[in-house]
C-alpha cells in the first residue's frame, strides 16, 4: 500500500500524487472526550482516521486515488468538560478551522474534498459548515458519517445510539482501538427519563439517538455527567466485534463509492 496520510509524507511526494491525480481527500474529524471507562479519550478520532485509512487503501486497489488529511482532533466537546481530559473549541473557532482547512486543502488543488466525522457532537456544526463553505466559495465539500451511511446495518442496535454505547463501541473493537470491555457500562438508556431524573426540562418528543425518526423535537445536548455517572448514554455491554465488522463492512466501499463519484468518475 502506499502512503496515503498526507503528513506522512514528503513535499515531493505530495506533489508527485497531486501530478498523477487525487480524486478526492478525506479529512477526518473527531475530537478529544470521554467514552465511558472502557475506551479512550480519541476514540472518534481513531474511528475517523481508521476509516479513512481504510477507505484509502481500498480506493487503491479500485484505481480511485484517495489522500487523508490531518485529523481534527480538538472540536466541540463543551459538553464533555465535567469529565477529566475533554478539550473544547467553541463552535465560531471550529467552523474558522473547519474553513481554514478546507481553503489550505484547496489551495493546493485538492478540489474534491469529503469530511469523515466521527463525533456525533459535530452534526449540526458540520452540516451548517459545509452547506456555509458552499455559499462562500462555491466548492461542496461532502460530509460522511458512519451512522448515516451504515445506517442500515444497525438493526440489530438496541436502545439510544447516542454515545460510546453498543454500535460505536463494537466499530472501536473491529478497527483495532484499545477497548477493556470488562469495563463496559450501561448507563442513561432511557435518555428523556435521565434528563428528567437529573432535573432538567425536557419534552416527550425529545429526540432520542441518531436513529429517531420522530415526531420529534431537537433538543440541545445535556451535559453529559448531569445523566450518566460513567459517560456512557447506552449499552456498551452489548458490544461485539461482529457488529462492528459489518458497518465496516458496509462502509470502506461507501466511502470509495463518495470519492469516485466526486470525482466524476463513475
Ligand atoms: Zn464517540
Amino acid at each position: 500500500m502506499a502512503e496515503n496520510f498526507i503528513e506522512r509524507m514528503t513535499w515531493p511526494e505530495v506533489d508527485a500524487r497531486i501530478s498523477a491525480g487525487v480524486d478526492a481527500v478525506l479529512i477526518p474529524i473527531g475530537t478529544t472526550e470521554q467514552h465511558g471507562p472502557h475506551m479512550p479519550l480519541d476514540t472518534d478520532c481513531f474511528i475517523a482516521r481508521s476509516l479513512s485509512e481504510r477507505a484509502a487503501d481500498l480506493g487503491e486497489q479500485e484505481g480511485v486515488s484517495i489522500l487523508v488529511a490531518p485529523t481534527l482532533n480538538m472540536t466541540l466537546s463543551w459538553y464533555h468538560m465535567q469529565f477529566p481530559g475533554a478539550i473544547r473549541l467553541s463552535t465560531t473557532t471550529f467552523f474558522q478551522v473547519f474553513r481554514e482547512v478546507c481553503d489550505s486543502l484547496a489551495h493546493h488543488g485538492f478540489e474534491n474534498l469529503v469530511a469523515v466525522n466521527g463525533h456525533g457532537g459535530n452534526i449540526a456544526a458540520l452540516t451548517v459548515a459545509v452547506n456555509h463553505y458552499f455559499e462562500q466559495t462555491g466548492r461542496r465539500v461532502f460530509l460522511v458519517q458512519w451512522w448515516d451511511l451504515a445506517a442500515d446495518t444497525l438493526g440489530e442496535v438496541e436502545g439510544p445510539m447516542i454515545h460510546a454505547e453498543e454500535a460505536e463501541t463494537s466499530l472501536a473493537i473491529a478497527l483495532g482501538q484499545r477497548v477493556e470491555m470488562e469495563r463496559a457500562t450501561r448507563d442513561a438508556w432511557d435518555r428523556g427519563a435521565a434528563v428528567k431524573d437529573a432535573g432538567f426540562q425536557w419534552t416527550s418528543f425529545g429526540q432520542y439517538g441518531m436513529r429517531h425518526a420522530g415526531p420529534k423535537v431537537v433538543v440541545p445536548m445535556d451535559m453529559l455527567r448531569d445523566i450518566t455517572a460513567s459517560g456512557v448514554v447506552g449499552d456498551a455491554t452489548r458490544a461485539t466485534v461482529e457488529t462492528g465488522e459489518r458497518i465496516v463492512a458496509a462502509l470502506i466501499p461507501r466511502i470509495v463509492q463518495v470519492c469516485r463519484e466526486m470525482a466524476g468518475k463513475e
